[in-house]
Formats: C-alpha cells, sequence, structure tokens
C-alpha cells in the first residue's frame, strides 16, 4: 500500500460543503479584496491565537518581510535567525536590506539555541526571528528575557506551528509579532497562498494595515512607500471555512506522532533519532522529522516500499548559491550542517490511517535491521 507523504487533496476534500459555500459567497458578494471575510477570518485568527490584532497578508514571507518593514528593520540592521530553518526566514530579513546573523539550533529540538544567542548580538542587532520549525514551539522565554535586556523585536515565524502551544499558551503573541503562513500543505492551508501577522502591538499593526495596502489608509492616499500584499477575500473565506477543524486537525497529527514513537522507540541502537517534545511546549506536528546518518538510503529503501518521505531542508540556507555573497562555506554552522545531512521527514497528516503510520513503521524497521 503506498502511504503519500501528505495528502493535500483528501485533506481539503473533507471540507468540500464548507468550501464550496464560502466559494459562493465571496462570488455572490461580488467584494474580492479587503472585505468581510477578511475582517471575519482577522478577527478569528486573532482569537485562536490569544492575540489582539492579526493583519492579513498575501503570504508567510511577506508576512515576514513586511513586520521586519513595520519594525524599521533595514539597511545596516542585524536580525538573528536560525541557521536551521526554510529559506523564507533568512529571505525577508535579505528583502528589507538587513544582514542576517544566524545563530545554531540546539540539536535536540532543531530551534534555535537560546543559549548561543547573546553571543551573537552586537550594537548593530535589532531583533530575534526564533522560527517555531516542525510545529515546535521554540524556547520563547529566555529568547524573550535576552530582546528586553538588550532593547531588541522579536518576530516569531509561526509558519509551520499552527495552534502550538508554549507554555500552555498559543502561539501569537508572546514575542512582538508573529508572522504566519496559509501556503497549501501549512496545518492552516488555504487553497493557494495567503499569509498574516499576529500582534498585541496595535501601532504595528496599523502600519502593516498600511504597508499591505499600497501604504495607504484611505485610498488613493499614501503614507510610506507600500507593496500591495493582502489576503484576498476568496483565501480569507476559504480559511474561514477550515479554522473550525484545526485542532481536531492537530488532534489527528498528533495521534500519527504518537504512534511513530512509540513505534520506533526501540531503534535507537540502530541510529535512528526521534522527535524530542521539550517540557515548554506542546508541538501540532507540522512535520515527523528523525534522523539516521544513512539518510538517503534509508529515504531509498522506503521509496521502494512505496513510503514518500522529504527533506526538510536538503541545503542550508548558508550553503544555498542565494547566500554566497555571506562568505559562510560548509563548516560555518556544523550543527545546521549535520542536521541537513541527516533528517528525514516521514509522512504525517490529519487524514493519515493507522495502517498507514503501521506500515510506514514496518518498512523502517526492516530497512534498519538490514544496515
Ligand atoms: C512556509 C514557510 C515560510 C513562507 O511562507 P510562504 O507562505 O510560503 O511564503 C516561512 N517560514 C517557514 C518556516 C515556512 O515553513
Amino acid at each position: 500500500m503506498p502511504v503519500p507523504f501528505l495528502d493535500l487533496k483528501q485533506i481539503n476534500l473533507a471540507h468540500k460543503d464548507a468550501l464550496m459555500q464560502a466559494f459562493e459567497r465571496v462570488l455572490d458578494s461580488g467584494w474580492f479584496i479587503m472585505g468581510e471575510e477578511l475582517k471575519r477570518f482577522e478577527q478569528a485568527w486573532a482569537d485562536y491565537c490569544g492575540a489582539r490584532h492579526c493583519v492579513g497578508v498575501a503570504n508567510g514571507l511577506d508576512a515576514l518581510a513586511l513586520s521586519l518593514r513595520a519594525m524599521d528593520i533595514g539597511p545596516g540592521d542585524e536580525v538573528i535567525v536560525p541557521s536551521n530553518t526554510y529559506i523564507a526566514s533568512w529571505l525577508a530579513v535579505t528583502h528589507v536590506g538587513a544582514t542576517v546573523v544566524p545563530v545554531e539550533p540546539d540539536p535536540a529540538s532543531f530551534n534555535i539555541d537560546p543559549a548561543r544567542i547573546q553571543a551573537a548580538i552586537t550594537p548593530r542587532t535589532r531583533a530575534i526571528m526564533p522560527v517555531h520549525l516542525y510545529g515546535q514551539a521554540a524556547d520563547l522565554e529566555p529568547i524573550l528575557a535576552l530582546a528586553q535586556r538588550h532593547g531588541l523585536r522579536v518576530l516569531e515565524d509561526g509558519a509551520q506551528a499552527h495552534g502550538a502551544r508554549y507554555q500552555g499558551q498559543r502561539l501569537g503573541a508572546h514575542g512582538d509579532a508573529v508572522a504566519w503562513s496559509f501556503y497549501p500543505g501549512k496545518n492552516l492551508g488555504a487553497l493557494g497562498d495567503g499569509g498574516a501577522i499576529t500582534t498585541n502591538d496595535a501601532a504595528l499593526a496599523e502600519r502593516l494595515r498600511a504597508l499591505r495596502n499600497y501604504g495607504s489608509k484611505r485610498k488613493y492616499h499614501n503614507k510610506v512607500i507600500g507593496y500591495n500584499s493582502r489576503l484576498d477575500e476568496l483565501q480569507a473565506a476559504l480559511l474561514n471555512a477550515k479554522l473550525g477543524a484545526l485542532d481536531a486537525e492537530n488532534a489527528q497529527r498528533a495521534a500519527v506522532a504518537a504512534q511513530y514513537l512509540a513505534g520506533l522507540a526501540g531503534l535507537a541502537g540502530k541510529g535512528l533519532g526521534l522527535p524530542k517534545v521539550p517540557d515548554h511546549g506542546e508541538p501540532v506536528w507540522h512535520l515527523f522529522v528523525v534522523r539516521h546518518a544513512q539518510r538517503d538510503l534509508l529515504a531509498l529503501r522506503l521509496a521502494e516500499a512505496g513510503i514518500a518521505t522529504v527533506i526538510h531542508y536538503p541545503v542550508a540556507p548558508h550553503l544555498q548559491p542565494a547566500y554566497a555573497f555571506m562568505g559562510q562555506g560548509p563548516g560555518s554552522y556544523p550543527i545546521s550542517e549535520a542536521m541537513h545531512r541527516e533528517v528525514l521527514s516521514l509522512p504525517i497528516g490529519p487524514t493519515q490511517t493507522e495502517a498507514e503510520t503501521r506500515e510506514v513503521i514496518a518498512a523502517l524497521k526492516q530497512t534498519l535491521a538490514g544496515l
């Protein structure tokens, strides 16, 4: 039985009636940009995240970049980012003209290691960007304390962590702002691109509302050099239709993760590293990432058994040609580089069945037994 990595078709077909109704609502309204659906989603997402404000934008990358712009971060400024993240976290910093200062992750969590941040702070540092990778909250408390001590902003990248909790509280307003992506493959996914920022900072939200809409609050009156980066009515309506099921879908992911953790528990001796859940958080299992020194062979054997896996990510950001200008070659961030060599994401998603997960466990066990 083949096991898909993430069955987006099934995931969305489960919402077919609600999605069709949402489409009809938008079509019948005749209003397609910045209307009632967006307002409703912004309120609902802010409430869900426990934040005072939400500003919908076109995608997750824009959510990060516009947040940095709204914080007046630009050329000459430094932003501390994880050395191990999806490249969009870095791109946002580069797009506003600021400099990325990578900090190595904690090997246990894959997230930025708070203990290493202090050494990276310079007089030019303006912000820290923790990324809640794979659906696990980064350890925010020490990061927020450092930021306060040094007068820095904290912009969280929540693109992989919709609904994840840190110290019992949903992500959304621990730092100054959280950037979200509703790319179809995320835990809360639109049927196209989408993004948002949540924050408790009213002034920041106000600036973001202008920045996403040509720098204008009043039509044809432009205060700042803005962008066209809006979450359109259709995507907002589709997200409104899906948001109510997010907790249930995250619970289904958690059940898959629990089955993996139990089924694969005995394989540490075979060199298989399993995700660890830190005491501070409650993950939403955007990805279930294992580690192994012979990662490529594992992926090949699983593929032969009809099991789809993905590598998140194959090339560290500092080793991408796009960042060659930084002059940081192999060996610059060894912890991140080792992760990029060894990580493998197993299939996980809200529609994955127990039988499918069992099949992945069996294939993995068999492969490891033969190594
Ligand atoms: C998906 C993702 C983004 C970018 O979101 P888009 O909506 O695709 O632009 C940013 N950061 C992380 C960690 C992501 O996983």
